[in-house]
């Protein structure tokens, strides 16, 4: 089962998370036909924002993230909720690069070197907090990095492997320090230099992440919470976001297609309505509404 594990190390003078999501990343891989290069990159992005979600304060929060790249991947967008669903989407699931001299997938060349990253976070009681950041280097890590330096203030580091093979996620997980106010540099440091080893990456693919937590970091007490791949559309939601298109437009729709169909792009799911959706969502029941109109019949589908 997927987890985020949370502690406070150091003596409290730095917050740590460590993720292991490969079983969502892997109903990614399933839910959008990805590409290795797909699952490298959209993964490091579901972890990330996996770990945004579990630093939401309030049960209502949810957070987005888009990434607006030059990149062979297209536009990509991840959100997440409180209660840590996750799903995300790209434009170009088929994405192909040749992997880099040392073998692993090209996500900079997927991502784009050049362009903007957009964090939308909603805590749930306030206007949405909205930050933007340009695009440096494609690479998730320092991408996530830089925005938390820029925008929240917050030197924070990603540590973020997804290895995929033959269009199936090995692994998927990551590590995520943050000092707390008044941290002790020395604390920092120690934490720092256990980031900067060659093995971490073993490390963190061979253990479970709860013992990454004990056995690398020596924490002693943490939290753990089950995130999942799961979007939250419905027909119910869907059927609210058309009302606000307003009758005509919809009716207009109708009239020309039969039809208005709505594609989700987080579960690749498709959604039909029909004229007596439209009349119900519009408070018409359908035989007041055929009552009404004599050529009513020549519109059904
Ligand atoms: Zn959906």
């Amino acid at each position: 089962m997927d987890k985020v594990i949370r502690a406070l190390i150091e003596g409290g003078d730095v917050s740590l998370t460590v993720i292991q999501n490969t079983q969502m990343v892997q109903t990614a891989a399933n839910t959008h036909f990805l590409t290795n290069l797909g699952i490298a990159t959209l993964g490091r992005i579901l972890t990330a924002v996996t770990y945004l979600s579990a630093c939401l304060k309030d049960e209502s929060g949810q957070v987005s993230v888009t990434f607006k790249g030059n990149g062979e991947g297209g536009d990509i967008c991840v959100s997440g909720n409180y209660d840590l669903s996750i799903r995300g989407a790209i434009d170009n699931p088929y994405v192909y690069l040749p992997p880099k001299p040392n073998g692993e997938e090209d996500v900079e060349g997927a991502i784009g070197r050049s362009g903007s990253m957009t964090v939308v976070r909603d805590d749930g009681y306030s206007t949405p907090f909205v930050g933007t950041c340009e695009l440096k280097t494609g690479d998730v890590g320092d991408e996530f990095a830089r925005y938390f330096a820029l925008s929240e203030q917050l030197p924070t580091a990603f540590f973020l492997v997804t290895i995929p093979d033959d269009e199936n996620c090995v692994y998927s997980g990551g590590i995520i320090v943050q000092p707390m106010p008044g941290a002790r540099e020395e604390s920092v440091e120690r934490v720092t230099d256990l980031l900067s080893k060659t093995d971490l990456r073993d490390k963190l693919t061979a253990m479970d992440a709860e013992e990454v937590v004990k056995k690398v970091f020596g924490a002693e007490s943490y939290t753990v919470r089950n995130p999942l791949y799961r979007c939250t559309c419905s027909r119910e939601y869907l059927r609210d976001i058309l009302r606000s298109f307003g009758e005509a437009e919809l009716r207009d729709i109708l009239a020309k297609e039969k039809r208005i169909c709505v594609h989700c792009h987080f579960c690749n799911t498709d959604y039909a309505f029909y004229e007596e959706d439209v009349d119900e969502m519009f408070g018409k029941r359908k035989e007041t509404w055929e009552s009404n109109d004599s050529n009513s019949t020549e519109k059904n589908c």
